[in-house]
């Protein structure tokens, strides 16, 4: 196969589809790899549900003139499906008998690292795995199974290392963006969202996030030249945005702005979108504190998609008389009001990044 990001664990079929999807790759181009890859995991029934079936989940969207964000929700109880065992063992997505002594890194609760490709390839799951050249390292992107938005992967480094912050993180992010082009986004989640924290990985899609349309006034600018823009501005988290063409100027802003974020207390995480358009490179970085992860109505933590004014909700109690979270109502009593609360209730003490952005 002539193709730059070769696959591994591939157990492709014969049949007519097959065949579309190989011959897709042969174009070598990240940006096609990755939807014939997605494509061929909804058709094979690895992803459980179409993100992009409108009939399977709702939408609602609030226009807030003071950012000129327009947030998003979707209601889609499909996402539950990730928790049903039986369904994932049929689906191939894990597998029913494995010989635990052939798998690797097992966390505290003894259960194996889903995200090393080793143990994905000796359990014989129906996952692909794309391989990617990410800062100079070798990563791998895997179709997200419980999809909710188009082109969904997770793409995770070869070696088993933790989800923290250091320098490779924003070059390898660009890295991808610069091999799969300006349709994809890219995230990562430190410890504020991110669900496994002992290897290394970043979420991608090519829907556009609600935060990219943010009003950046005169008065948020820090610095401005020909080659480098960084702004504050007015948002319900303390966010920083950085835009330049040069891969490791922006780095080390990033690295430099959360060095000293990181040094004022143990708990300061981040969470980081990075987007592409004609060259320049758009960071958005949310700073975060990791006891303070999610806001009233919402059941799951408040990670970079909801940072980013897109908010998933999908869980309902059987029981309606529990005192558990009903993301359905949420949904369903929502208005521009319920973003801006949950998104306030986890921010962080917002003095510090606003006093530091005078000093820049
Ligand atoms: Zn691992």
């Amino acid at each position: 196969m002539s193709c730059r990001h070769q696959l591994k664990n591939s157990q492709i079929g014969e049949d007519e589809i097959a065949t579309i999807f190989k011959e897709s790759l042969s174009s070598g181009e990240l940006n096609v790899v990755l939807r014939a890859v997605y494509k061929y995991q909804l058709k094979n029934g690895f992803i459980l549900f179409d993100p992009t079936d409108k009939a399977s989940r709702q939408e609602k969207e609030f226009y807030d003139p003071d950012t000129n964000i327009t947030f998003k929700a979707q209601w889609n109880p499909n996402r539950e499906l990730r928790k049903d065992n039986n369904l994932l063992i049929e689906r191939g997505i894990i597998a029913k008998d494995t010989d635990q002594s052939k798998l690797i890194n097992f966390d505290e609760n003894g259960h194996a690292c889903h995200l090393c490709h080793k143990n994905i390839e000796t359990q014989g799951l129906k996952e692909i795995l794309v391989e990617i050249k990410m800062a100079e390292e070798t990563f791998f992107a895997g179709a997200n199974f419980a999809s909710f938005t188009n082109n969904h992967f997770t793409i995770m480094s070869e070696n088993h290392e933790p989800q923290k912050y250091n320098h490779k993180v924003p070059i390898a992010m660009m890295d991808f963006l610069n091999q799969a082009g300006d349709d994809f986004r890219i995230i990562f989640n430190g410890l504020a969202g991110a669900t496994i924290k002992e290897h290394l990985h970043f979420q991608t899609g090519t829907e556009n996030l609600p935060i990219e349309d943010i009003k950046i006034e005169k008065e948020n600018i820090l610095y401005e030249k020909a080659d480098l823009r960084t702004s504050t501005p007015n948002y319900y988290l303390p966010l920083w945005i950085v835009e330049s063409k040069e891969k490791e100027k922006v780095a080390d802003i990033i690295d430099d702005l959360l060095g000293q974020w990181h040094k004022i207390n143990e708990n300061n995480t981040e969470n980081i979108l990075i987007t592409k358009n004609e060259e320049w490179f758009r960071v958005f970085v949310y700073l975060r504190d990791k006891r303070r992860l999610s806001g009233p109505g919402k059941k799951g933590d408040v990670a970079t998609f909801e940072s980013s004014g897109f908010f998933i909700l999908s869980y309902s109690p059987k029981d309606k008389m529990s005192n558990d979270i009903d993301e359905l109502k949420t949904f369903n009593d929502l208005n521009l009001k319920t973003f801006k609360k949950i998104l306030l209730s986890v921010s962080p003490d917002q003095k510090w990044s606003k006093a530091n952005s005078k000093k820049c």
